[in-house]
């Protein structure tokens, strides 16, 4: 196979296959990284996956894939995009921009549904163990409470600012059991 990219993490990686052979009932497809998806041949196809090409064989399909937040198959084309987009993300944050994918309640680029690398960027507001800590640092970091006294910080509903900040958020479970937190603008 010709597949390993060189980026760290885990690689997005399509599973292509041969549509006329899949036509026939021949299985014929290998993974290769997303990235690169529309950039593979019919014959290199083939061969990857030690079968011959036919006269019928021309287009290719992504029967599967990993790591790309898309729903059953799609066109090489579109498998290719987002793998560049993802290998276009820091290894950290690739996991809270498909999170912000998955919530649905991301901002798209103009022309489909890739989403917007400069919005992401503007409302990621990271990961937290909760909520509230999230609130907790928000308040600390906005000064909000610099002019309560230390005395009467405790008397500051901190749980029912939160709730009310929730509104304005969308927040998805991260792996370690934290949230990502993301604004809504
Ligand atoms: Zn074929």
């Amino acid at each position: 196979m010709t597949t390993m990219t060189t980026a760290s993490g885990p690689a997005a990686r399509a599973w292509i296959a041969c549509l006329a052979c899949y036509n026939s009932g021949d299985l014929v497809g290998a993974w290769y990284d997303a990235a690169q998806a529309d950039d593979v041949a019919i014959d290199a196809l083939h061969v990857d996956s030690g079968t011959i090409t036919q006269a019928s064989c021309e287009e290719m399909w992504v029967m599967d894939h990993e790591h790309l937040p898309l729903r059953g198959e799609c066109s090489p084309a579109e498998a290719a995009e987002w793998g560049r987009l993802l290998d276009d993300v820091d290894e950290r944050q690739r996991d809270a921009l498909l999170a912000w994918v998955r919530s649905g309640d991301y901002v798209a680029e103009a022309h489909g549904n890739l989403p917007s690398l400069p919005d992401f960027e503007e409302r990621y507001a990271g990961e937290w163990d909760s909520f509230t800590e999230y609130a907790e640092e928000l308040a600390k970091d906005t000064g909000m409470l610099t002019d309560v006294p230390e005395w009467a910080r405790p008397y500051f509903d901190m749980d029912k600012f939160a709730h009310d900040l929730a509104f304005d958020h969308t927040t998805e479970p991260a792996p370690g059991g934290g949230l990502y937190v993301f604004r809504s603008l």
